[in-house]
């Protein structure tokens, strides 16, 4: 039996104990249905991570997601994990440096993260790839500067994109007994008469409630609420009625939490768009290693940098007529891409949603931009392309900073790019040591969070691949914690 099906096949024997009228208040119940040392909420990479480090140090651990399936937005991730790893980056002749990931991570979100847990990701993050390691994820030998990353500092497991980390990290929970409770979501935080998070509530999927004990602590690892139109539409009224490509359970649902029980929030203006998909789209067509595609508007030029930070690319976007561009890229682009993400861009072609040809001429035809602008356009971009790095830069550009992939070998595509929503920066407020922070200004004790869900790493915008190290290191500093603290 695969792991996945074993943990499944757990699910279906999970004892449900029901709760029918059990009011969501807040109050720890006089009895509870289950009792664990550690409960995690969320099951993507935060909560994986979260669930298995708190196993490792000695915990029972309850992992509650409300899908039927693992994975989060991590497992519909493109994989790339930021991180200063000198013999990865040495093999492939980069300087790099803690201090360098810091001040880059810090001066992308205005200074608005909290700068000592941007510290303890950016110092984190190389151990955390070698407990990922340890748990069976494998990584490639390459390092990459993908879109919105600033540098090139972007690790890749061998699987595709968010595959490696869900598969080893559920199997590791699974050999260490962690106790996954699917379709099963978290509703309420249950509090003692000492002012300390003592369990959780949650709904099953037939609407029964469930009172789970957390002896020593409750794990928030919920993600972020990019999938929640509505959320979004209040928060940041500039990006309403976008489309997003996250999972569908990136609702926000400890934002609402947060209100309900006085935690703080920081961040929620902050949300964070790539070129992604127009609403409507059905498939999903996506390049993200800035030096291998341009960005055309409707004029057939270009308009921004493609390697420029996440918020710059959004604002110029936003600014194109019709705000509408195209992401363009020759055949050398598409064998770039990863196995799943080729897979995405070919249906997207089959589906009319991503097209080719085998001239530029014809390939703006089909774009519907004038010809000969376009045909300038790359003409300039490839000689740009050429002479990168032959001499000096008077002006630097992309193609001096990480190289550009001339536009030369058919057949040639374009897929049109819609502002789409990505990622949530904002969220629930933490303390140095990842404790939920109240609006007074006081920890909620016994109450911890990592991930997307949380709100004070990143500011008004994330580099790339800070995302899962963010992620994993929290989930993996947060699990020990709840595991080590005194009940
Ligand atoms: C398409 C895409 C590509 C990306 N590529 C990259 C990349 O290459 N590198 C990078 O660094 N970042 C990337 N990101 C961002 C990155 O994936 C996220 O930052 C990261 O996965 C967040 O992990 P998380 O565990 O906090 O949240 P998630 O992985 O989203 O997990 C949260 C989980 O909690 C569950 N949940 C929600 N509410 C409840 C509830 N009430 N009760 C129980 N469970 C609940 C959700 O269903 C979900 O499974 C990408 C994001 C997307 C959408």
């Amino acid at each position: 039996m695969t792991a996945r099906r074993k943990i499944l096949a757990a699910m279906a024997a999970a004892p449900l104990c029901g709760l029918a009228g059990r009011a969501a208040g807040g109050e720890a119940p006089q009895a509870w249905d289950q009792t664990f040392d550690v409960v995690v909420a969320g099951g993507g990479g935060a909560g994986l991570a979260a669930a298995v480090s708190a196993a490792q140090n000695g915990a029972s651990v309850c992992l509650l997601e409300k899908l039927a399936m693992l994975g989060g937005d991590t497992l519909r991730s493109t994989g790339y994990f930021s991180c200063v790893e000198p013999r990865r980056q040495k093999m492939n002749g980069i300087a790099d440096s803690i201090d360098l990931h810091c001040r880059q991570t810090m001066q992308a979100g205005r200074n608005l993260g909290n700068p000592k847990l941007v510290r303890l990701m950016v110092e984190e993050a190389p151990q955390t790839v070698a407990w990922l390691e340890s748990c069976g994820v494998l990584f490639q030998d390459a390092v990459y500067e993908i879109y919105g990353s600033g540098y090139r500092r972007c690790l890749k497991p061998l699987l595709p994109r968010g595959t490696a980390y869900v598969r080893a990290l559920s199997q590791k929970a699974m050999e260490l007994g962690v106790k996954v409770l699917l379709e099963t979501r978290l509703t309420d935080l249950l509090i003692d008469a000492g002012g300390r998070t003592a369990g959780v509530a949650a709904q099953l999927s037939d609407g029964r409630m469930l009172a789970v004990r957390a002896k020593k602590g409750v794990i928030l690892a919920t993600g972020g609420f990019g999938a929640n139109a509505a959320m979004v539409a209040h928060y940041a009224p500039e990006l309403a009625g976008l489309a997003t490509d996250n999972s569908p359970g990136s609702t926000g649902d400890a934002v609402e939490l947060a209100q309900r029980l006085g935690l703080a929030l920081e961040g929620m203006p902050y949300v964070e768009c790539v070129a992604g998909n127009p609403p409507g789209r059905k498939t999903h067509a996506r390049l993200f290693i800035p030096s291998d595609f341009v960005l055309i508007n409707e004029r057939g030029g270009r308009f921004v940098e493609e390697d420029a930070l996440r918020l710059t690319l959004t604002q110029a976007i936003l600014r194109q007529p019709n705000r509408r561009c195209f992401t363009v890229f020759d055949m050398q682009g598409v064998e770039h891409l990863d196995p799943i993400s080729q897979k995405g861009l070919y249906q997207a072609l089959v589906a009319d949603e991503a097209f080719n040809a085998a001239t530029l001429g014809e390939l703006a035809r089909m774009m519907q931009v004038p010809q000969e602008a376009f045909a300038r356009e790359i003409e300039r971009y490839n000689k740009s392309a050429a002479g990168a790095g032959k001499a000096p830069a008077a002006a630097p550009n992309k193609c001096t900073r990480i190289g550009c992939t001339p536009l030369v070998k058919p057949p040639f595509w374009a897929y049109e790019v819609g502002l789409t929503v990505h990622y949530t920066p904002g969220g629930v407020t933490v303390n140095d040591a990842g404790e939920v922070m109240r609006t007074d200004g006081t920890a909620l004790k016994g109450l911890w969070a990592a991930g997307e869900v949380t709100g004070s790493v990143h500011g008004a915008n994330r580099l790339g691949g800070n995302g899962l190290a963010d992620a994993m290191t929290f989930g993996r500093l947060a699990g020990k914690a709840a595991a080590l603290s005194k009940a």
